[in-house]
C-alpha cells in the first residue's frame, strides 16, 4: 500500500518572516518528505516563483498566503481580536488581492520604522537602516526583521527573547497596523478564486481570540476550513475545533507554520491529509493557473 501523503499546508519563507529562501524551503520540505507544502508568507505572494522553480520531481506546491486580519470577537462590547487567514489557490494578479496586498506592506513598513524609532529614541542601538538591511529586497516587513537587528547589536540574545521582553504586542514599543477586516478577506479570496482557511483561530498564547460563534459567522460568509492541528493550540482547543468544523462542514487542515530558526517547530511537525487537501482543491475551483501539471485528484 503506498504510504499516505505528507503535507504542510503552512510555511513561511524569506519573503516574510521566515529565514529559509523560498529555494531553501522547498528543500527543506523535501528533507522532510514531504509530498505536498504550501507557501504562506504574510501579506506576499513574492515567494511564489522562487519556490515553483525550486521545486523537485514529484513535489507538489500550493501556493497561498497568510493574510493579516481583524475579527470581531464575537463578546459583547469587546474590541476587535487580530486573526490571520490562509487564503490557497487564488490568482495573485486579481486586482482586489494586488491593492489590498500593496497596502498592508505599506502597512507593515511604517509600523516596522515606528517601532524602531520609538525604541531608538529611548537608547536601544539600533537604527532603520540597520533593521531594514534584514529585509529582502521586496520582502514584506515584521517584527523578526527588528528582533534580529536587536540580536545582532546584542541587545538580547536571541529573536524569541526580543519578542518576549521588547517587541509583545502591547509593549511600550510596540505600534499596531491597520489590518484586513477577515469578513472582507474572505471575500477577497474567494473573489479570486481561491479557499479561505482560519489559521490557528484558538492560539490562545498569541493574545484574545475569536468565540464560537465567528467561526460559525464566517463560515456563512465562504470561509472553506479551519486550522486545527497547529503547534500553537492545545489539544482540548482541537478537540472543539473538530467538532465545530464536523457541525459546520469546514475542512480541518494542520500544518507546521515553519519560519525556519526564526521558531523551533520543525517543516512538517504537523500535517493535514490527502483528504482534506482534495476538498480544499475542489472548494478553490477557478483559481488561475495555479493547478497547471497537477491533475485533480492530487493523490489517487
Ligand atoms: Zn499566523
Ligand atoms: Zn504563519
Amino acid at each position: 500500500m503506498p504510504r499516505s501523503p505528507r503535507i504542510d499546508l503552512h510555511t513561511h519563507s524569506t519573503a516574510s518572516d521566515g529565514t529559509d529562501s523560498p529555494a531553501a524551503l522547498v528543500a527543506a520540505a523535501a528533507g522532510a518528505e514531504v509530498d505536498v507544502v504550501a507557501i504562506t508568507d504574510h501579506d506576499t505572494t513574492g515567494g511564489w516563483d522562487e519556490a515553483a522553480t525550486a521545486l523537485p520531481a514529484g513535489m507538489r506546491l500550493v501556493r497561498g498566503a497568510e493574510f493579516s486580519c481583524v475579527s470581531p470577537s464575537g463578546r459583547d462590547g469587546e474590541r476587535d481580536v487580530s486573526v490571520h487567514l490562509l487564503g490557497y489557490l487564488f490568482d495573485p494578479a486579481h486586482p482586489a488581492i494586488e491593492a489590498e496586498q500593496a497596502r498592508l506592506r505599506e502597512e507593515r513598513h511604517r509600523r516596522l520604522v515606528g517601532m524602531t524609532e520609538r525604541m531608538a529614541a529611548d537608547g536601544y542601538p539600533i537604527d532603520v537602516e540597520a533593521v531594514f538591511a534584514y529585509l529582502p529586497a521586496g520582502a514584506s516587513a515584521g517584527r523578526p526583521h527588528l528582533a534580529r537587528a536587536l540580536v545582532a547589536a546584542g541587545v538580547v540574545e536571541s529573536v524569541n527573547a526580543a519578542f518576549a521582553t521588547l517587541l509583545y504586542t502591547g509593549s511600550p514599543y510596540y505600534v499596531p497596523k491597520a489590518d484586513t477586516p477577515v469578513r472582507a478577506a474572505i471575500e477577497m479570496v474567494r473573489a479570486a478564486g481561491g479557499v479561505a482557511v482560519f489559521a490557528h483561530p484558538l492560539a490562545r498564547g498569541r493574545g484574545r481570540v475569536v468565540e464560537p460563534s465567528v467561526i460559525a459567522d464566517l463560515t456563512a460568509a465562504g470561509l472553506g476550513g479551519v486550522e486545527v492541528e497547529h503547534p500553537d493550540h492545545a489539544e482540548p482547543d482541537r478537540a472543539l475545533l473538530r467538532g465545530l468544523a464536523a457541525e459546520l462542514g469546514l475542512v480541518t487542515t494542520g500544518s507546521s507554520d515553519y519560519h525556519g530558526t526564526n521558531k523551533t517547530t520543525p517543516i512538517a511537525a504537523e500535517t493535514t491529509t490527502g483528504d482534506a487537501l482534495d476538498e480544499l482543491v475542489a472548494r478553490a475551483a477557478g483559481g488561475v493557473g495555479v493547478l497547471t501539471g497537477c491533475p485533480l485528484p492530487w493523490f489517487r
